[in-house]
């Protein structure tokens, strides 16, 4: 509305004539509206200089941090306190430490910038040298796949985000890392749990490893899948497991009986 209107200046009446003509709603909220424009742009009331009680209103553009406002730009500093902090000083992936190791930390981005991840506290883990590096060539090995990353990372469950990138990668090695970064799960998730549960829905997963340097590698490949469950893979597999319970509590006769550690 302002944008049409340029530079031109509108009251508040005026704006709410406009909206209504154009969205056949008298119940406009204006106020409120106003007030969320302004988390992003510049929309200045000036009061007309004829009316004390008429103010005109234009868009002026962005606000000058409305890209902080939505994507922080950089790491707080206390957010890289906080995450060193949060991690006992250690590497999230090898858990060597500087005291201990004379390994140097830095800050990394769980989910990459260039793949959607943001600068928050959440997104952030410390990593030695080592396994940043580690990480950045897993990154650039998978350049042609940052369009499959990038649609697996937007999907609401950790199934469908790893279903959908193997679905993406169909026939190609998936390291378990890269699994393991789109399950977006709390310590790195489990991955092998979450290919038992695919498999257990039907998908075909092949598993392989292999030395590189002094690392073991551990690569998935999908070989068929099934369409994905009524109600999504997560509540599926719930199902499963409760049933699956229910029927060794039958085997074992004592139907109230605690569960057994398995
Ligand atoms: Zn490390």
């Amino acid at each position: 509305m302002l944008y049409e209107a340029g530079t031109a200046r509108l009251t508040m009446g005026e704006i709410r004539e406009r909206v209504s003509s154009l969205t056949g709603k008298s119940n406009l909220q204006l106020d409120r509206r106003l007030r969320s424009l302004r988390t992003f742009f510049l929309v200045p009331a000036v009061r007309d200089p004829h009316h004390r009680q008429r103010f005109t209103y234009a868009l002026h553009g962005w606000q000058p941090d409305a890209d902080q406002r939505t994507a922080r730009k950089t790491i707080r500093a206390s957010d890289r306190a906080l995450t060193f902090h949060t991690y006992g000083y250690r590497c999230a992936a090898c858990g060597r430490t500087p005291k201990d190791d004379h390994v140097k930390l830095v800050i990394d981005h769980k989910v990459p910038l260039e793949l959607g991840g943001t600068n928050e506290a959440d997104n952030l883990q410390p990593l030695c040298e080592e396994d940043n590096h580690a990480k950045q060539a897993l990154f650039s090995d998978h350049e042609e796949n940052t369009e499959a990353l990038r649609a697996s990372l937007s999907l609401p469950e950790a199934h469908l985000r790893i279903g959908e990138l193997l679905k993406a990668m169909n026939g190609m090695e998936v390291p378990k890392e890269l699994i393991a970064l789109v399950a977006r799960e709390e310590n790195h998730g489990d991955p092998t749990k979450r290919m038992r549960e695919l498999r257990a829905l039907g998908w075909k997963i092949r598993n392989s490893r292999r030395k590189e340097g002094r690392r073991f590698l551990s690569f998935y490949r999908l070989d068929s899948w099934e369409p994905w469950p009524p109600g999504g893979p997560k509540a599926a597999i719930a199902r499963m497991e409760h049933a699956r319970k229910q029927a060794r509590r039958l085997e074992a006769g004592t139907p109230n009986a605690p569960e057994r550690e398995t």
